[in-house]
């Protein structure tokens, strides 16, 4: 990368950092502070490189600059649109104690969501059904809990499973909730909808594809828009159920691979013998490296 490259790079960063401090108290006032440090990370993570490495791209440089940029410039833009509740509660989040779920309160009235969902229908979707899943998931947990100090360990299959169907319930079902408003509709803006564009072609191809997929989910289940961080696209996927993922609205931090094809071949049918063995090849940084950047995303606790 030319030297020149480089330094007019450099200066851009020093440039945008000061606009940042500059504005940040107005930022602050919309944006949990835990966002804005995390783009000013990244900011920081460049300058480090353009100081420390040579061999960057710079296309790669380019590709970063302005996608720091977009973000920075979006924190501007969304200040017109009311904050959402949740960014606001963002700071103020307590852990949900062990077997302490509680059913979040609908965010409107039982008929709000008519003529296209009929009241009755949301009093015992969420007053009967979604119940059930927290009160599930607690009595999962709490029976987990028991067995971590008793050592009794029989039951833990069932009650995986337990936490993992009334855990995907209880989580999927206080999105649900709130990404549903009487004043509805339309189309989203901003960043989103620039991403949406980009994963999917346009608005109304993502809106055939969601859609045709939750149409076809075979039996029971969802459609659910996420964002891959790994990707770093926005991806439709069908759970047909919900445990069969797990939770959901959780991140994984540590994986254990226990199909046969990661360890029959050495191990035969002693999967037991693997798991143990496997503690020994933990790379514990790399967890610790994830849990940091997963713990910035905090949601009001249900
Ligand atoms: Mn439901």
């Amino acid at each position: 990368m030319s030297e020149q490259y480089i330094t007019s790079m450099k200066k851009w960063c020093d440039d945008i950092l000061k606009s940042y401090e500059k504005s940040f108290p107005e930022l602050a006032r919309n944006y949990d502070v835990t966002i804005l440090e995390s783009w000013k990370n990244d900011l920081f993570q460049l300058q480090l490189e353009l100081n420390e490495t040579s061999d960057l791209d710079p296309k790669d440089v380019y590709r970063r600059a302005d996608e720091l940029f977009t973000t920075f410039e979006s924190y501007f833009e969304d200040h017109r649109e009311e904050p959402q509740e949740q960014d606001r509660i963002q700071n103020q989040t307590k852990p949900v104690p062990i077997g302490g779920h509680t059913l979040p309160p609908l965010p409107y009235n039982y008929d709000a969501l008519e003529p296209y969902i009929h009241q009755e229908i949301m009093r015992l979707h969420h007053d009967k059904h979604h119940q059930s899943y927290v009160d599930g998931l607690n009595k999962a947990e709490k029976e987990m809990q028991k067995a971590r100090k008793t050592g009794n360990y029989d039951l833990i299959k069932h009650w995986q499973r337990e936490a993992a169907f009334h855990g995907a319930g209880h989580y999927l079902h206080t999105i649900f909730w709130s990404v549903m408003t009487p004043n509805g509709g339309g189309k989203p803006a901003g960043m989103l909808m620039r991403e949406i564009n980009q994963s999917f072609g346009s608005f109304e191809q993502f809106k055939q594809h969601f859609s045709e997929a939750a149409k076809n989910v075979e039996a029971v289940g969802w459609a659910i828009l996420v964002w891959s961080p790994r990707a770093q696209r926005l991806e439709i996927l069908q759970a047909e159920k919900h445990q069969n993922l797990s939770q959901w609205d959780v991140i994984p931090l540590l994986p254990l691979d226990v199909w046969e094809h990661a360890y029959y071949l050495q191990y035969k049918n002693d999967r037991k013998k693997y798991v143990d063995n496997w503690w020994n090849v933990v790379n514990w940084k790399e967890v610790e490296r994830r849990f940091h950047v997963a713990q910035q995303v905090r949601w009001k606790p249900f």
